[in-house]
């Protein structure tokens, strides 16, 4: 496929993975990028990235993550992105309770940070309450038998706010934008043959209109299985919980500057956010998915509010007791702004950033985020780069396209090392949801 700065090249998807690769591909001189949303305005809805924060810790259990988060905090203390990153640090822990299997996992995560040559020295070993409350003096819970590490080198990015302001540097450089259900929703990927086989012409949207394109990228999250459908269950949509405590200004300010208060085995939590005064906390867990019988494949739920406003009360009773342990005169405090929301999960959580097969190198996927995606915003568009670079093939195996042979619905959350718990089906929740009701 010849290369041309002027092609056509429309990017299905406005979340972080997407926004990013138009960032990119404008920056190295690419001059006709068009991206679609279903959502109405950037964020959408539907990104997992329309978030109040997102954690960006570079320490991880795979050496080859943790250097690419080291350079992509690097990109996000330039200009561009140093208005969404907070360093507040990282408080990574275990309470007294946890099983053995959270316990190895800190100390993994604890031995990457304490090993690198960059992170070391950022990073305070936690053995007692008054290590903990040197870090965080605000924790006045009994810190019951919590132990851990504080790395200083990390800290949390406003996510939604991220997008929102890359979206504006992108429609002033000229990326057009299709947001909306009608306009936005790509329907299809448009093939046409050619002497190699397949190749892509465009896409058609749900308006019923055709968009001409030499490339098409797709960037859809948790939905990579409804355009691409040849991912199969190589990539699962899953869901964890997020709820939120609507604070007093007084009580945000007395938070300020608090590290993110991880407990590998309950869950954790971010300095409250100063415009809203919205205190937003995530559960641990194996995470939700929603497997469609026939086919296997397990898509987020439709419609949109099919996620939003409850919290399964397994969730609820990790946030309470975290609570409990650290901020007691928050533990009874009712959770606002509740909702599921989906990612993309791959078996190894690796990402998959690779061109579709028998497409003609004409069709990227980016997709498979397995919910740690969001701290590569600044960088993701650098590796459809080298995509398109010479060698038109992803030289990394992990990102590799990869053949659906991965079993529906086997519940990956429990074999994956960084996560304690069990995969539940949407189905399971939702009884206990219309349960509530009554
Ligand atoms: C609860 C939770 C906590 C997380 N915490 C962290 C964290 O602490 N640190 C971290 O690094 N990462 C975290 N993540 C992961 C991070 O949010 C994702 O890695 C990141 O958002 C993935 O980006 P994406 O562009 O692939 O998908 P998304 O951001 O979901 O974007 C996909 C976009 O595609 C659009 N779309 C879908 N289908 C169509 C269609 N047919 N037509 C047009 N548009 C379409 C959607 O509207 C959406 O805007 C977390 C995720 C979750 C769910």
């Amino acid at each position: 496929m010849a290369g041309s700065r002027q092609w056509p090249i429309v990017i299905v998807g406005a979340g972080a993975f997407g926004l990013s690769t138009a960032l990119h591909l404008i920056q190295d001189g690419y001059t006709n990028i068009t991206v679609f949303d279903r959502g109405d305005e950037v964020p959408s809805p539907y990104s997992a990235a329309n978030d109040l924060n997102k954690i960006m810790r570079p320490e991880y259990e795979d050496p080859f993550y943790t250097n690419l988060a080291i350079e992509a905090m690097a990109a996000w203390k330039t200009p561009l992105f140093a208005p969404y990153f907070h360093r507040t640090g990282f408080l990574h822990c275990v309470s007294g309770k946890a099983e053995q299997r959270a316990k190895d996992t800190l100390q993994r995560f604890r031995k990457a940070a304490e090993s690198h040559p960059i992170l070391s020295k950022f990073v305070v070993p936690l053995s007692s309450r008054s290590d903990i409350q040197e870090q965080a003096w605000q924790l006045d819970g009994d810190l019951p038998g919590w132990h851990g590490y504080f790395n200083r080198f990390d800290g949390y990015t406003h996510s939604a706010d991220a997008l929102r302001g890359i979206y504006r540097v992108l429609q002033g450089c000229g990326v057009r934008f299709f947001l909306g259900e009608s306009v936005g929703t790509v329907n299809s990927i448009v093939y046409e043959q050619s002497p190699n086989g397949k190749r892509t012409k465009g896409v058609t949207t749900k308006d019923g209109k055709i968009h001409a394109a030499e490339l098409v990228i797709i960037a859809t999250g948790a939905k990579a299985a409804s355009l691409v459908p040849e991912v199969g269950t190589t990539v699962e949509a899953k869901s964890w919980s997020v709820a939120h405590i609507q604070l007093t200004d007084e009580e945000t300010s007395a938070l300020r500057g608090i590290p993110i208060i991880y407990a590998r085995d309950l869950g954790f939590y971010f300095e409250p956010d100063p415009k809203t005064n919205l205190l937003k906390l995530c559960p641990m867990g194996g995470g939700y998915i929603n497997t469609n019988k026939e086919t296997g494949i397990s898509l987020p739920p439709e419609p949109m509010n099919a996620s939003v406003g409850f919290l399964p009360k397994e969730d609820e009773a990790k946030l309470r007791e975290l609570l409990r342990h650290t901020l007691p005169a928050l533990a009874d405090r009712p959770f606002v702004k509740k909702s599921l929301c989906w990612f993309a999960d791959t078996v190894g959580s690796h990402f998959i950033i690779d061109y579709v097969p028998n497409s003609s190198k004409s069709v990227i996927i980016l997709s498979g985020d397995s919910g740690h995606g969001f701290k590569m915003f600044p960088i993701v568009g650098s590796w459809v780069l080298a995509l398109l670079g010479p060698q038109k093939a992803q030289s990394n195996e992990q990102w590799k396209w990869k053949s659906s042979k991965v079993k529906a619905g086997s519940g990956w959350g429990d074999v994956v090392s960084w996560r304690v718990g069990t995969t539940t089906e949407y189905k399971d929740i939702r009884r206990f949801k219309a349960e509530s009701k009554l």
